[in-house]
């Protein structure tokens, strides 16, 4: 059993094939052409599972459903004084162009606007399996704080105005061990080792 990822953020595909190292793991781009997969779900799990079933269609197509699990990460961030924004928006907070960049801009603008240094937040991950045995969710969750400065340089997205409840420093500062071991992604993961360890046993039959 082989696991193709349906994302193209390398930064997820690094967290996700360090997390599950034990996994033969293949970024979408090593098996696919790239192609367009419209994330108009209204849920982190809607979302994750429409990329999960997009993908695995091409891989049917491509008749590898009998070798290739599909295993899709989203993600993002909801901030308790914007009523829970970006929220699945996450990636596209600060509009049609955004960046990372740009998104961080527009997380400090907000904060700025409401005269708040900082404000209670937490990530969500929905991790979605898709595979010929059916298809399968788990969530994680990081609850801390987000704060209107940037620091660090570790991680990604809006890691470097996060502060994780237990630490004084943001993601960006903190090793990477320690990202690994608390966030989101990777508590949504540890849930889906579970699964895919029945599955795996299932493809060995
Ligand atoms: P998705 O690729 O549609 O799931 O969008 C995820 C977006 O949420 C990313 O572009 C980031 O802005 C944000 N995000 C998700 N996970 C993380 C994380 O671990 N660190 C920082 N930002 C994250």
């Amino acid at each position: 059993m082989k696991i193709v990822l349906a994302t193209s953020n390398k930064d997820k595909v690094k967290e996700i094939k360090e997390y599950l190292k034990e996994y033969e793991i293949f970024a979408l781009s090593e098996i696919l052409e790239p192609f367009e997969i419209v994330e108009n779900g209204s849920s982190f799990k809607q979302n994750a599972l429409i990329k999960a079933k997009a993908v695995y269609e091409k891989l049917k197509q491509m008749k590898l459903e009998n070798e290739f699990i599909v295993l899709s990460d989203d993600s993002g961030i909801s901030v308790d004084v914007l009523g829970g924004r970006p929220g699945i928006f996450s990636a596209r907070f600060s509009g049609e162009n955004a960046t990372d960049k740009t998104n961080r801009a527009k997380l400090k603008d907000e904060l700025n606007a409401l005269k708040a240094k900082n404000s209670k937040a937490h990530y969500t991950a929905c991790i979605a399996i898709v595979s010929k045995f059916g298809d399968f969710s788990t969530h994680g969750f990081m609850h801390g704080v987000a704060i209107d400065e940037e620091r660090g340089n570790n991680g990604f997205g809006y890691d470097f105005m996060f502060i994780p409840n237990g630490f004084n420093k943001t993601i960006g500062e903190l090793d990477e061990s320690i990202k690994l071991e608390i966030s989101h992604r990777s508590r949504g993961l540890e849930l889906s080792k579970h699964i895919l360890k029945m599955l795996k046993r299932k493809f060995d039959i």
